[in-house]
């Protein structure tokens, strides 16, 4: 039996990135929709943090994107409310911070044996074979044995908790990539670094956007425009999917029940398995402890944010609002928004106010407070699947678990967490515009298209199924 979103209402299970744009596009199209979120607050991992006049976002989180149909959603939910800059980002290692991404002209600051060694690899590198399997043959082969072991190894380890032989590389393909090589810079070897320093020389690299005021912003108007087309968004309380027939016969949620014609789930793909009976998949999430640092005064370092890999500091990154949007926090002072992962339930997740002091030492010993006195205060908060860890055994669990799922003719998986998928936000926003035209297309919406979606052009005026639209 095929799925028709004009036959009753869809629930969108999670109102992150993903659950309110596939929310507002299908409401736009005049299908009726219900978003349930767990959280007290809209805009899941792209949530901020507000106390009194400082925002924080989860960790650094901007806008990156060259896609035209996410740039003209971002033009009509934004309208001209938000700033774009470049990139200003850090590494901190040995003691002294360094640009990041590595250019060649920072390999030569480098300590200098450290340097010599790297370059030596680099001539090296493309000679070497190197196996396929994990996330270290893929840096090892991409940058070489001592970048290996003195930037990519500790922090990985350190991050994400599992060494990475038993990571899998699509960790490094995203992660790093995103991460390092948005300068796009090939460094497999000294021929392709000077090839691409020299091609990358004149090239303009794209800006960040970023809203002004904090990144709640877009998802407070997305909500906005959800709810004036008759959508409703419930949050506080979670969604149970309750199955039946080979669909999900319904949804409950608090008090209410609701039978569906479709359910999209952009909660974790884990409690979706444990909710229908479905074997346990094993697909752990990282989870992150957010102290969120305010700070009265400026601070040494002006980057948007910073990784410190070293073992004996307590955090794996830092980030400062204010060079995302100057509006972030009072004039004079600063935030600083300290991450340290962990995994839920574990002693760092039960206890971490025992970690606030070790963050403000540790910080003053990076340089990035000078005393104890500047700091006005710390809030800690949790967030639970912050990331999917990809061990190596990753595809195949999941794949076992996304068969479980699509036995469920009008269940759909979509977004970060719902698909375990290691993506940015304007991925789950591609995600939910496809995901809209599928499900408008299968419900007898032929003509629609993603760029018509972004744009909510005509959409609302063409709204109606075939059925409805006859009724007049
Ligand atoms: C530290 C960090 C930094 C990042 N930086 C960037 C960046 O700079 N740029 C960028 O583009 N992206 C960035 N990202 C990625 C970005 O946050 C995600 O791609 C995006 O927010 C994912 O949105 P989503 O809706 O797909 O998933 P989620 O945000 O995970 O949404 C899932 C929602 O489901 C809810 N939920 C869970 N269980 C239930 C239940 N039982 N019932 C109802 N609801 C439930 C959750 O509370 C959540 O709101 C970053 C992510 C992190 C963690």
């Amino acid at each position: 039996m095929a799925v028709n979103v004009f036959d009753g209402p869809v629930v969108v299970v999670g109102a992150g990135v993903a659950g309110l744009v596939t929310a507002h596009l299908l409401a736009e199209a005049g299908v009726k929709v219900v978003v349930v979120e767990k959280f007290s607050k809209v805009g899941g991992l792209a949530r901020s943090y507000v106390y009194d006049d400082f925002v924080f976002d989860i960790g650094p989180h901007r806008f990156h994107t060259e896609n035209p149909n996410i740039k003209a959603y971002l033009d009509r939910v934004l309208k001209g409310d938000s700033t774009a800059f470049p990139r200003k980002s850090e590494v901190y290692f040995a003691g002294k911070y360094y640009r990041w991404p590595l250019h060649p002209k920072n390999l030569v600051q480098l300590p200098l044996p450290l340097a010599a060694k790297s370059a030596v690899d680099l001539a090296v590198n493309g000679m070497k074979t190197y196996g396929n399997g994990n996330f270290e043959d893929y840096v090892l082969r991409q940058y070489g044995p001592t970048l290996y072991e003195h930037f990519f190894k500790g922090y990985s380890i350190k991050f994400l908790g599992i060494h990475p032989k038993e990571t899998h590389p699509d960790w490094a393909k995203v992660g790093i990539n995103r991460a390092i090589i948005d300068d796009k810079l090939q460094m497999q070897n000294l021929a392709q670094l000077a090839k691409s320093t020299l091609l990358q020389y004149n090239k303009a690299e794209i800006d960040f956007i970023y809203p002004k005021g904090g990144l709640h912003v877009t998802w407070q108007r997305v909500s906005e425009m959800l709810l004036a087309q008759g959508g409703r968004i419930i949050t506080g309380v979670g969604a149970k999917l309750i199955p039946g027939n080979g669909r999900i016969a319904a949804v409950e949620f608090g008090d209410e029940r609701i039978e569906p014609s479709a359910v999209i789930w952009t909660a974790p793909i884990t409690l979706a398995c444990e909710q229908l009976g479905l074997e346990a998949p094993n697909l752990p999430y990282l989870s992150t402890l957010l102290y969120n640092v305010l700070v009265r005064r400026d601070v040494p370092r002006e980057y948007q944010w910073c990784y410190y890999g070293a073992d004996d500091l307590v955090f794996s990154r830092v980030s400062i609002p204010r060079y995302f949007s100057d509006d972030t926090v009072p004039r004079g002072a600063t935030g600083l928004c300290v991450e340290v992962t962990c995994r839920e339930g574990d002693e760092r997740w039960m206890h971490g106010e025992r970690l606030t002091s070790s963050v403000v030492d540790d910080l003053i010993k990076v340089g990035m407070v000078r005393s104890r006195k500047d700091v006005e205060n710390v809030y800690l908060e949790r967030v639970p699947h912050s990331y999917p860890i990809y061990h190596t055994s990753y595809p195949q669990n999941l794949e076992r678990a996304r068969k479980g799922i699509a036995k469920y003719e009008n269940l759909q998986l979509a977004g970060r967490t719902g698909m375990f998928w290691y993506n940015n936000m304007d991925h789950s926003m591609e995600n939910a515009m496809q995901l809209a035209r599928k499900l408008l297309r299968d419900s007898g919406r032929p003509d629609t298209e993603e760029s018509v979606l972004a744009a909510g052009a005509n959409v609302a005026g063409s709204a109606a199924p075939p059925n409805r639209r006859q009724a007049g």
